[in-house]
């Protein structure tokens, strides 16, 4: 009842917003022709992996820890109509020195090579340069370097230091680029929570994603390994989305039934199936049924992995009913618990439909269980983590 009273309500507000527009002026659609300011894309090369996807304007974002960029490129997007000029930048590549500046996304750098970047230059050129400032930072030495601008150096070259990492903003001139975004990381201060699906993945799995990737959400599945062969795409998809990979077992067999050779057996035959597809291995262990004992907890130690099990169980699988996954889910739900799905009904994906916004509305950071724990203290090998509290 009181979901239709507020259906009601914006529909009235909306009716009477749209009433004030056409009073106002004609064209009723006058908004829409306002332009969207302009903006730095721009991507960088893992050395000896790929191109990382299009990063948006004034995000940090980094390689993993231990690895470099080799390239970059960038360009402009919603560049004012008849506006000359274009985003230039130019890199320093080890042992080669500064390299010709680039434009309109060609490669700086040498992506096929491994030479690491040391330092970037940007610059706006043409008319824009007299509008709109560039302003930029790499990552490097484990922190983000002061932002500079138009081309100055952002780096430090000739010292062997690798950049790892790359800021790129667009301000109008005499502006100043605002708080950066922080790509792929949570922020410690705030409320963070785990979803985990099990059992998967399944013909459902890439409905959960779409709700992952429409909210810039992660999650973690533990996934049964006889089971990753059939959704490649899903695997994929996981992965570049940043989603964590969980090992659920080759054929979801009881660990406490399992000699320590048959469990290093399974975890591994699980994890080698999926770096094949994906290149990474599992990072952590959900028992099958949540049994565990003292000689699994030992062989999960000498394989070097840890058990996660679950603070919120859904009962997903039981009850088949989405409504009832959502209750459960939000009456309980507190900082630093880890959930329980399995994405292999439709009602559960149903269910994360609804749960991935809203959790994120009421203020959850929703990441994968080695983020949660890294924040929360971290992990040891043979352990078994059932909630990751501040
Ligand atoms: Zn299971």
């Amino acid at each position: 009842m009181k979901k239709r009273m507020k259906i009601w309500k914006k529909l009235l507000t909306g009716l009477i917003a749209a009433a004030g527009i056409m009073a106002a002026a004609f064209p009723v659609f006058a908004e829409n022709t306002e332009t969207a300011e302009m903006s730095a894309r721009y991507s960088f090369y893992e050395n000896g992996k790929e191109w990382s996807g299009d990063i948006k304007d004034n995000t940090c974002e980094a390689v993993p820890n231990g690895s470099y960029v080799t390239a970059m490129k960038a360009t402009l997007q919603n560049q004012p109509a008849g506006m000359t000029g274009t985003i230039a930048y130019q890199v320093n590549l080890s042992g080669s020195g500064w390299i010709e500046w680039q434009e309109n996304c060609v490669e700086a750098g040498a992506s096929s090579g491994d030479k690491p970047l040391e330092a970037v230059k940007m610059k706006l050129t043409g008319e824009l340069a007299e509008h709109y400032d560039v302003y930029y930072s790499v990552y490097q030495g484990g922190s983000w370097t002061e932002l500079v601008m138009n081309g100055e150096t952002a780096g430090v070259e000739g010292h062997g230091q690798r950049v790892a990492g790359l800021r790129v903003a667009v301000t109008k001139k005499g502006e100043v680029p605002a708080e950066p975004i922080m790509a792929g990381k949570a922020d410690p201060t705030k409320p963070m929570i785990a979803l985990t699906f099990d059992d998967g993945p399944s013909k459902v799995t890439a409905r959960i994603l779409d709700s992952l990737e429409a909210n810039d959400a992660r999650a973690t599945f533990y996934m049964v390994g006889n089971r990753i062969n059939s959704y490649p795409d899903a695997v994929r998809r996981m992965e570049a989305l940043g989603c964590e990979f969980g090992n659920h077992t080759w054929a979801h067999t009881y660990l406490t039934k399992l000699s320590a050779q048959g469990i290093h057996d399974t975890l591994n035959q699980t994890s080698g199936t999926l770096q094949n597809i994906v290149g990474k291995r599992t990072t952590t262990v959900r028992p099958p049924g949540g049994y565990v004992n003292d000689s699994v907890r030992q062989a999960l130690a000498s394989y070097g992995i840890s058990a996660v099990m679950w603070s919120i169980d859904t009962l997903d699988w039981k009850t088949r009913n989405a409504q009832s996954t959502i209750n459960t889910v939000l009456s309980q739900v507190k900082d630093g618990d880890v959930i329980l799905m399995h994405d292999l009904y439709s009602a559960t994906a149903d269910a994360a439909a609804v749960l991935i916004p809203e959790l994120k509305n009421r203020g959850y950071q929703l990441v994968t269980v080695s983020e949660l724990a890294e924040y929360r203290g971290g992990m040891q090998a043979g352990g078994v983590y059932y909630s990751f509290r501040p």
